[in-house]
Parts: C-alpha cells; sequence; structure tokens
C-alpha cells in the first residue's frame, strides 16, 4: 500500500530545515532526493568491497565486480532489455548522448537529415549540432505549438528517405509534456530511421519497456530516479551498438593492444573505457530496486493526483500562468507571474525554505518559443505532499504581494 508519510521516513534529507523553515523539495526534476537503502549500498560500497573492477583477481575486486554486474542485469531487466550487454552504464543522459552523436560520426553523410524536436534539453540539441559540423548533416526541427506539445503533422512532413535518425525526449523537463514517442518511433522506422529517446525526466514516473517501443536507443541518469549523481545508461539494440565505434579509448576497451593495431573488447565492455564510477552502478541497481518496491503505476497515480492538485491551487493566483498545458503531461509545473522575473520569485520562495528550479532549464528554445526569459519551475515526487503544495501556494501568494 502507497503511504506517503512511510515513504518520507526513507529520505532523510526530507527532514532539514532551509532557512529555518521545514524543506520543500520541489526541484525533482534536476536531481530527486536520495532513500536510506540507496545511501546504505554506498556506504557499505565503500566500507566492505570497495575495489576495481574486471581486473583484480583477489576476492575484493571478485566482490565488486559481481555486483557491478548484477547492477546491469537489474537495469536490464528495468528496461526489458533483450540482452544485457545492450546496457552499457555511462555517466548519464549526457554522456550517453554524447556517445551516440560521436559514434554516427562515421555514418552520417553529408546531406544526411536528423530530426530534434523543440522541446529537448541541451544535452539532446548540442551534441547533435557538433555532429552536423563534423559531417555535412542537416538538422530539422518539430515545432511546437502553444501547449507545449510537437506538431505531429509537422513531424510526418519532416521524414523523408533522408532522414538517418530521430531524437526526441519522452518527457520534456522544463513543461512536463509526455511526448507521443510510440508514434514517432513508428514513423522514423518507416523511412529507415534510428530513433534515440532520451528518457531522463520519463524514468522517475514511467518503468519504458525497450523491446515493446522497438527503439534503437534510450538513455537516462541515475541521480533523476533516486539514485547518485555521476552515473546513467544507454540502451542500444545490439546491431547498433556493434556499428557504432567506440566513443572513448583506454583500459578495459580493448580485446589486444599492439603499437600496431588495436582490437576492441566485446560490448558492453567497447564503450566503457577506464575505471567507471562502480560505487554509482551498483547503487543506480539499489535504486531502481527502490522505486520498483514502490510501484511505478502507484507513484503515477499519486503524482498525477498531486499534479491535478498543484494546478488548481497555482491558477487561482491572479497573474500567474502555467506554461505547458498539455493533458498529456507529467508532475511538473513551469509558471511564471505577471511581470514578475522567476528569479525573484525563486529567491523569495528559498527564503521560506522551498526549493524550486527558476531560469530556462537547458531548454533555451522553449523560453524563446514562449518570449520569456525562463520560468519557475515546481517539480513533484512521489514523496512530496498536497500539504507541502499549499505552502508553494502560500509562498507563492506572498512573493507576489512582495515584487508586485
Ligand atoms: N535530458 C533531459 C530531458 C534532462 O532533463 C536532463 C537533465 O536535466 C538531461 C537530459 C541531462 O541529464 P544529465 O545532466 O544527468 O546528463
Amino acid at each position: 500500500m502507497f503511504n506517503v508519510l512511510d515513504i518520507r521516513k526513507d529520505f532523510p534529507i526530507l527532514s532539514r530545515k532551509v532557512n529555518g523553515k521545514s524543506l520543500v523539495y520541489f526541484d525533482n526534476a534536476a536531481t530527486s532526493q536520495t532513500p536510506q537503502q540507496v545511501i546504505d549500498t554506498i556506504v557499505d560500497y565503500y566500507s566492505n568491497y570497495n575495489a576495481n573492477i574486471h581486473r583484480g583477481v583477489h576476492t575484493l575486486s571478485q566482490e565488486a565486480t559481481d555486483l557491478y554486474e548484477q547492477a546491469r542485469h537489474k537495469i536490464q531487466a528495468h528496461f526489458n532489455a533483450k540482452f544485457s550487454h545492450e546496457i552499457i552504464l555511462t555517466s548519464g543522459t549526457t554522456h550517453s548522448i554524447n556517445l551516440v552523436a560521436n559514434g554516427f560520426s562515421s555514418l552520417l553523410k553529408k546531406g544526411d537529415e536528423i530530426i530534434v524536436s523543440a522541446l529537448e534539453h541541451h544535452s539532446n540539441i548540442v551534441p547533435w549540432q557538433m555532429l552536423c559540423e563534423r559531417t555535412g548533416g542537416i538538422l530539422k526541427v518539430i515545432p511546437m505549438n502553444e501547449d507545449g506539445e510537437l506538431v505531429m503533422s509537422d513531424f510526418d512532413n519532416l521524414l523523408s528517405e533522408n532522414t538517418k535518425l530521430v531524437f526526441v525526449n519522452h518527457i520534456s523537463n522544463a513543461l512536463g509534456t509526455i511526448n507521443p514517442i510510440e508514434y514517432i518511433i513508428e514513423k522514423a522506422h518507416q523511412v529507415g530511421a534510428a530513433v534515440l529517446i532520451d528518457g531522463a525526466q520519463a524514468c522517475p514516473h514511467i518503468k519504458p519497456d525497450v523491446q515493446a517501443l522497438d527503439v534503437d536507443f534510450y538513455v537516462a541518469s541515475a541521480h533523476k530516479m533516486c539514485g547518485p549523481t555521476g552515473v546513467g545508461m544507454l540502451y542500444g539494440k545490439e546491431t547498433w551498438l556493434k556499428k557504432l565505434p567506440p566513443y572513448q579509448g583506454g583500459g578495459e576497451m580493448i580485446a589486444e593492444v599492439t603499437f600496431e593495431k588495436t582490437t576492441y573488447a566485446d560490448l558492453p565492455h567497447k564503450f566503457e573505457a577506464g575505471t567507471p564510477n562502480i560505487a554509482g552502478g551498483i547503487v543506480f541497481g539499489t535504486a531502481i530496486d527502490y522505486m520498483n518496491s514502490i510501484g511505478f503505476d502507484a507513484i503515477a497515480t499519486y503524482e498525477n493526483d498531486l499534479l491535478d492538485y498543484a494546478t488548481e491551487k497555482l491558477l487561482a493566483i491572479d497573474g500567474l500562468k502555467i506554461y505547458g498545458t498539455s493533458k498529456n503531461k507529467t508532475s511538473v509545473i513551469s509558471f511564471n507571474l505577471e511581470n514578475i522575473h522567476p528569479y525573484d520569485v525563486g529567491t523569495i520562495l528559498d527564503k521560506l525554505g522551498i526549493a524550486v528550479r527558476t531560469g530556462h532549464h537547458c531548454a533555451q528554445p522553449i523560453m524563446d518559443f514562449y518570449k520569456i526569459p525562463g520560468t519557475v519551475r515546481a517539480s513533484f515526487s512521489f514523496y512530496n505532499t498536497k500539504e507541502e503544495i499549499d505552502i508553494l501556494v502560500e509562498g507563492v501568494r506572498k512573493a507576489k504581494m512582495m515584487l508586485s
């Protein structure tokens, strides 16, 4: 049974004070908080089996290797990948996207087209622009509408036999819109294009099934799903991962090295050069176990209720405008108060112990579309409560009074 008060006991940080007030943490889309179970696994790693992996014959190294590979299997099971070697452990979504974009340097030719969406985080824009600079590829953009949704009829028109790759986020970090990725994947495949889905914002709310989606690449960061920073994953279909060249060279990713020629290791190690974030990888597995123990259906139901409640309460404030009004969205509310800079609102909320994000949220094209410098973004997780939303609403009212 989902009981938010019990769940909150798992998160020590939620009982701390900020500026003399109880912390209200609504910056979950930037990074989620960490349950004790995850913290304990980090402590356990450094207390009991800290060693380098895949190298040593000694016991600690074997234990660390086993746990690291177990985590890979947990991630494989969670995302329903066919093979564990289709899961590459990376430092996060940004690293995963750069790995694929770099790989496409040798596959994209001058004049080939790749398609991005207007709703992307900068980390799913810039690596592709760099790819186009290297290869002469052409970047096309699926536009968005006023509700913060992608215009699918325009997407249909952008597709052609020149399209080689489409990369779209599953959920927009700035607005919370859930994109129609099933449709995008199907249509892209019809013209022979590969699809990369940036799942950084989806994985805290949804359990994606990469085989059911038939997606070519899916990427995520552990720190948005109750795990540590500096670790994430790239799922790639085996056929694609075999086709792509390695991203970085170094230890671990080789089969044999001579000065004449080096051969590369099999998957997944071909893409895992150097000593990885070993504790992070192991703990990513613990974070996935933790979220599954709560259950993604329960999480979605609870968070949707928080979203509805907060939307109604915030809209009751005169002069408050919400950006991203799709019916198909997750628990993110981006808003502004009329004639008040979002940064000023965020600063006052911080004085009240309320953590929200202000600014462009690494999604400047979205802010340009709305012709605003940024928004205040409150993003809710399954450990937040309606009482906390009441505190936010009161805080926004106070900020409006002080700044008007
Ligand atoms: N993509 C989206 C949609 C995001 O929200 C974020 C982070 O906010 C990223 C990519 C980048 O993730 P990371 O900084 O963990 O690499």
